[in-house]
């Protein structure tokens, strides 16, 4: 799967970061980094990737099917 930030909506919670820290983080002015953005998921962080679309309070994160 690839995970898409809607970064207007992002609030800069850090929950994301929290349950995911290998695919989030913030960087020092609170934007969000995406290590995966445009980017499939490896399958051993799909859980983790999961959980941080659940966990964000403002659902800045969408899932996105894979375009095959
Ligand atoms: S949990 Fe949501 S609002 Fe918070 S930093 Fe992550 S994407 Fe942004």
């Amino acid at each position: 799967v690839r995970v898409e930030v809607i970064r207007p909506r992002c609030e800069g919670h850090g929950l994301c970061e929290e349950v995911a820290p290998a695919i989030f983080s913030l960087d020092s002015d609170g934007e969000l980094i995406h290590a995966f953005d445009g980017r499939e998921i490896p399958p051993e962080l799909e859980a983790a990737a999961r959980s941080a679309v659940t966990v964000c309070p403002v659902a800045a994160l969408l899932i996105e099917r894979s375009g095959q």
